[in-house]
């Protein structure tokens, strides 16, 4: 496995490399959830590529960017176990270099859920994803349905913006809890950890009353308001029922309907979602 750091370094390290190639873009602090995405690039494809990189531009000031967990060692010890075949770990000069003025920007798809909630958030992201595609240039990436709005984001940036690469979005990892794998699990004291399985607890409820016949998108989002009442280290910031396409919050309640949640569990903020399908 090969560790780069600078583009220099990247793109002489990046012709030796058979193709296709599959990119796995990620902050680091890796868990189960990326490594699934570096095994289903691995099915996919000649050689995969890893991306480490926290990106500065998609945190807003008052997040969580300095406390934002780091071990490269123990990552680089993962993605080698993993059969990983380039890791990219750039240097903020070579992301942002002096200067820097140029902004990808998504409109609509960006507009609701973490868009709404985070101003700038995905103008960070789609920014850093377009650089991290220019760098690499692979065929393929792979980004995890964990975070659903950026999943159609970068799918909508690649349509338009004719990235000749090929997205796939790989399915949640979660923990035998319930509990969606994520770097900011860590940030949770032991109670909290035990309150954050009401995500995944709320979207379950709403999930069989959608399979008990309720269309009605309001009262499916009351039934997750209603479950996440219960859970006193739990303060909701939304409760979505949307269309899987364009996230417009939806009246009636179609198959395939994206249910996602947005909850602070103390300090912690975390995300969560399910795509409603019926049963066979
Ligand atoms: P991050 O390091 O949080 O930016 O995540 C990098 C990639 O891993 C993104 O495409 C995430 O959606 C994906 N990912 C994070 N957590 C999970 C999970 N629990 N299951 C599947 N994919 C995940």
């Amino acid at each position: 496995m090969k560790v780069v750091h600078t583009l220099t370094e990247l793109r002489a390290a990046r012709t030796e490399l058979p193709e296709p190639l599959g990119l796995v873009p990620t902050m680091g602090f890796l868990h189960q959830g990326h490594l699934s995405l570096v095994q289903a690039a691995r099915k996919e494809c000649a050689s995969v590529a890893v991306s480490i990189f926290v990106n500065p531009t998609q945190f807003a000031p008052t997040e969580d960017l300095a406390s934002y967990p780091r071990d490269l060692e123990q990552d680089l010890r993962l993605l080698e176990e993993a059969g990983v075949d380039l890791v990219w770990a750039p240097t903020d000069g070579d992301m942002y270099p002096e200067g820097f003025q140029t902004w990808v920007s998504v409109e609509e798809v960006t507009q609701q859920l973490e868009g709404a909630r985070r101003p700038g958030h995905f103008r960070g992201v789609t920014t850093v994803v377009a650089k991290l595609f220019n760098g690499v240039q692979p065929q393929k990436a792979f980004f995890g349905q964990k975070d659903a709005q950026q999943a159609v984001v970068i799918q909508q940036m690649v349509r338009d913006l004719n990235f000749p690469i090929d997205i796939t979005v790989c399915p949640i990892i979660r923990e035998a809890d319930g509990l969606a794998l994520s770097s900011r699990n860590t940030y949770l004291s032991p109670a909290e950890r035990k309150a954050a399985t009401i995500l995944n607890r709320a979207l379950k409820a709403a999930e069989k009353a959608y399979l008990d016949g309720e269309r009605s998108a309001e009262k499916i989002r009351k039934v997750m308001y209603d479950k996440f009442q219960t859970e006193p280290l739990a303060n909701v910031q939304y409760a979505s029922c949307a269309d899987p396409k364009t996230l417009q919050e939806l009246e009636q309640i179609t198959h395939g309907a994206l249910l996602s949640v947005a909850v602070y569990i103390g300090k912690t903020r975390l995300i969560d979602n399910i795509v409603l399908l019926e049963m066979p």
